[in-house]
Formats: structure tokens, sequence, C-alpha cells
């Protein structure tokens, strides 16, 4: 009768749980291995079709600055434990995406509109966040299924497998984030970069780079603002976030290596 009783409350507990989005979002989503595999076979694949900078001391130094700022997810979340890959992409478009699985591209575009350290990396952590926070894959489970979408990470499903990759070359990224997802981004990104040792305005800067950017060339920042919705007010959000972080010495706004990869790219 207790067991009963006890396993009555459990089933009401979960109805109950399952009815707000926190719970949804945590369940409905594949596992995290899955993941990680279809990014490994995305990235295999997408490396064919874009053209991807192989500048060591460049790779070096972006995949130093990613490192850094993924060791501030806590260990809790299981995509801290996984292996996360930084790439360039030789590309004017001013973009950066995530695809599944901790693969972060960052176009040449970017790179060479970013004016210091700090504004890189506060692109990257933003980025960063929306893995972390599996916004990508949740969008991704959504539209496939989450069998359908686990079959095509592990090879099973290729018709899906295909659709996936085909989406990832035509937008450049996979999802569209709504404003929760983006403030959500933001705020954690700030907190990661901060924790990383760089200047948590580098954010905001980079925001108002993109901005300026989309009044003078529209074109080149079309596929980030399609994907992540930019505003005033957004950029207002962050500054206040990175303001209210205590005050921290020696933090980077910008550093020589930065400029010399950036001259590299050119
Ligand atoms: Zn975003």
């Amino acid at each position: 009768m207790k067991v009963r009783r006890i396993a009555v409350a459990i089933t009401l507990a979960l109805l109950l749980g399952c009815g707000s989005s926190a719970t949804k979002f945590k369940f409905n989503i594949i596992p995290v291995e899955d993941e990680w595999q279809l990014g490994a076979n995305l990235a295999r694949d997408v490396a064919h079709q874009v053209q991807l900078v192989n500048d060591a001391e460049s790779l070096a130094y972006l995949r130093d600055m990613g490192t850094r700022i993924v060791a501030q997810i806590p260990p809790s979340n299981p995509t801290s434990t996984q292996t996360w890959e930084f790439l360039i992409v030789r590309d004017e478009a001013v973009n950066a995406f995530a695809i599944p699985g901790g693969h972060i591209y960052v176009n040449t575009g970017l790179i060479k509109s970013a004016h210091n350290a700090s504004e890189l990396a506060g692109v990257l952590a933003h980025e960063i966040a929306h893995v972390a926070t599996r916004h990508t894959t949740q969008q991704m489970s959504n539209e496939y299924g989450i069998s359908t979408l686990t079959k095509a990470a592990l090879g099973s499903n290729p018709s899906t497998y295909q659709q996936v990759l085909a989406q990832v070359l035509s937008n450049g990224a996979l999802a569209h984030f709504n404003r929760d997802q983006e403030k959500e981004a933001d705020d954690l990104g700030v907190h990661y970069m901060f924790g990383a040792g760089y200047d948590p305005h580098g954010m905001a800067n980079m925001f108002r780079t993109l901005l300026a950017e989309q009044k003078s060339r529209p074109n080149a920042v079309e596929r980030f603002f399609a994907s992540h919705p930019l505003t005033e007010d957004r950029i207002k959000d962050v500054e206040e976030q990175a303001s209210k972080l205590p005050k921290k010495t020696n933090l980077i706004t910008d550093e020589q290596q930065f400029h010399t990869v950036k001259e590299k790219l050119q």
C-alpha cells in the first residue's frame, strides 16, 4: 500500500513536472553522447564543403581561447566533459556558428571585424553557451524527433542525416534561436568570459561591432542576424550583466596574439 502511494506520488510529480517547459527541456532531447557522435560525422562532411583555415598558429589561438571558456561550464553539465573543436572558415561573411557536438566555427570575416581579443571571446562564449544549454540540440530534437535524430547520429538513418547536413551547409547554423534562448546564451556567455579571464564587456562591444557592420554592409552579417536577433535593448542587457560582476584585475581586453592572427588571416 505504502509502495503504491509512493508510486502514485512519483507519477503525479512526473506528470506535473513534465508540464513545465524547464522539465521538458531536460528530457525532450537526444543524449549528449549521441549528439557528439552526430557532431563528429557532420564535422567530417562539413570539412569537405567549406574552406577551413589550416594555419596552425591561428587555430591554436582560437582553440586556446575556446578551451578556456569551455572550462567554465559546470562539471554537472554533461557537455563539459566532452571534446570541443574550434575551427576557422575562410569566408568573408561576419559569422560564427555551432553545430551539434561542440564544433564551433568562426569565419575569417568575423575575426577581421572584431577589434580586440575580448570581442572575439564574446562571440565564442555566446556560441559555447548555446551548445552547453543545448539550445541547438533542443531545436533539432523538436524538428526531427528524438529517435529519428538518434538514428541519424548513429548512422542508421542516412536520409535524416543528409537533411541535417544540408541544413548546416545552407544556413551556416542549425537553429534560429528565440529571445529567451538568446538571453540565456548572453547571460551565461558573459559569466563564462569573466571566469576565463576575459573582459566580459567584450560581448556587448562585439554586438555593437556587428550592428555597425549591419549598417555599412548588411549582406555580410545577414546569416548571423538571422540566427541571433540582435537589438540595442539586448546589448544594454549584456552590458548590465557584465557591470554586475565583481571587479577583477588583469581581465584581458586585448592581446597581441589576436592581432597577429588577424593579420595572418587578411
Ligand atoms: Zn545566439
